[in-house]
């Protein structure tokens, strides 16, 4: 190909500094790294720079690519392919791929089975949130809501390999990356790597045969689960309160499975407000009840009947409040103790709007006197100039006098436009500089 033979560099150390033969088999190798990582870990006093070396080592020596270029050209020729790095993986991300994570404080146990998951971490997989929907007496009561959902979870039969055999596919030829790595010469000593997607399992990072194909997902690994949850929605829990579930969102295939997650939505409650873990309620009094006293029945929101009455001889003013204990919420996990539940009353006037003379006669009677008006003197009287009271609806003025400040700040704009000003008047006008 070539007229001069290509530069060969050292193409022994790795196997040296893993000590392994030259011709030791895949297994071989891991076995060894796995030794000699362990024992030269820095986090068991092991040397940083030695267990670097291993790392890089045991990447280029796994990767039957990799591997056969270092054979074939040794060293400088994988350096020049990774455009002149070393290490081109952190060592330590090497080492936790190798024996899948965690490695804080102890190797105990996590051998055995970890190894298996061949340089594949873990990722946590999406929580699934969703909105339930509740009523206030659901929240004083506590309540369970049977809610049924599909999931995506591994196939039971094949325990998501996908595979009859339970032999996991992951393609060898790339070791489930789906990319693959070739060297070019282009000239003596000049090497360029190439990356394109591996040709054994089309980029896919797996290959199935078809007689090992598992029957009940066709190798998809995934199958859909019907489930129905238990929310059990407790005494005083709040609105926008979340209820989780563990791990039972969708499974994936080397994923932790996020929570599925429910967020308590309390709808409006046509009588009672919730603030905490206290409740309040509106009452209308007639105002003779206002005055002269009042019962009422009051349904809770367990169905009890609270019977609710004024102190002998009490008058209620518009908009007071009246609290009774222990008859609010129930505290989360502590329902025997409750907030109070306040009453806030109104207080509604004669719908006639007219009394006869005789009625405010015998009213005078009872109520505190007037503070101004019939006890005017005649003479005071004449001084004053006449008015009319003219019944008004002040919502209506409002939205009216609303209106026409509205208007009155548009024709304010339309006459700053006619300034020939369009910019924002604060803004500082910049000469832009020719580049
Ligand atoms: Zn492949
Ligand atoms: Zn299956």
């Amino acid at each position: 190909m070539f007229g001069r033979a290509p530069r060969k560099s050292d193409n022994s150390k790795y196997y040296q500094t893993l000590g392994v033969s030259k011709n030791a088999t895949p297994d071989e190798l891991k076995k060894a790294y796995k030794k000699a990582a362990i024992k030269n870990h820095p986090d068991k006093g092991g040397d940083p720079e030695k267990f670097k070396e291993l790392a890089h080592a045991y990447e280029v020596l796994s990767d039957p690519e990799k591997r056969e270029i270092y054979d074939q050209y040794g060293e400088d020729a994988l350096k020049e392919g990774m455009g002149g790095g070393g290490a081109a993986h952190d060592p330590f991300d090497i080492f936790e791929t190798f024996f899948g994570g965690g490695f804080g404080g102890g190797f105990g146990g996590r051998f055995g089975g970890a190894s298996s998951s061949r340089g594949r971490r873990q990722k946590r997989g999406e929580d699934s949130v969703q909105h339930l929907r509740v009523s206030l007496e659901d929240l004083y009561n506590g309540t369970m809501k049977k809610l049924s959902l599909s999931r995506n979870i591994l196939c039971p039969k094949c325990k998501g390999k996908g595979t009859k055999s339970g032999v996991s596919a992951e393609c060898h030829g790339c070791e489930g990356s789906g990319m693959k790595v070739t060297v070019r010469q282009f000239a003596p000593g000049m090497f360029q790597q190439m990356r394109h997607a591996c040709p054994d399992c089309r980029g896919k990072g797996e290959v199935i045969n078809d007689r090992d194909r598992c029957k009940q997902c066709h190798g998809d690994k995934m199958t859909a689960e019907k489930k129905v949850l238990d929310v059990h929605v407790e005494k005083g829990m709040q609105h926008h309160q979340k209820i989780v579930f563990e791990g039972q969102a969708d499974q994936a295939p080397d994923t932790i499975a996020g929570d599925i997650i429910f967020i308590l939505d309390q709808r409006e409650h046509p009588k009672f407000k919730r603030k905490s873990d206290d409740l309040y309620v509106e009452h209308t009094l007639s105002l003779t009840e206002a005055l002269c006293g009042f019962q009422f029945p009051l349904t809770h929101l367990d169905g009890r009947q609270l019977l609710i009455k004024s102190n002998p001889g009490e008058v209620i003013k518009p908009g007071q409040y009246k609290a009774i204990n222990d008859e609010g919420m129930p505290q989360h996990q502590r329902p025997f103790m409750k907030g109070r539940l306040y009453i806030h009353f109104n207080v509604e006037f004669p719908e006639s709007g007219f009394l006869s003379l005789e009625q405010c006669r015998s009213l005078e009677k009872v109520l505190p006197p007037p503070k101004t008006g019939r006890s005017l003197a005649d003479m005071e009287i004449d001084e004053c100039e006449e008015t009319t009271l003219h019944d008004v609806n002040m919502e209506e003025e409002t939205r009216r006098q609303r209106q026409q400040q509205r208007q009155q700040r548009r024709e304010a704009y339309d006459e700053d436009d006619d300034d020939d000003d369009d910019d924002d008047s604060s803004m500082p006008r910049v000469q832009c500089a020719q580049q």
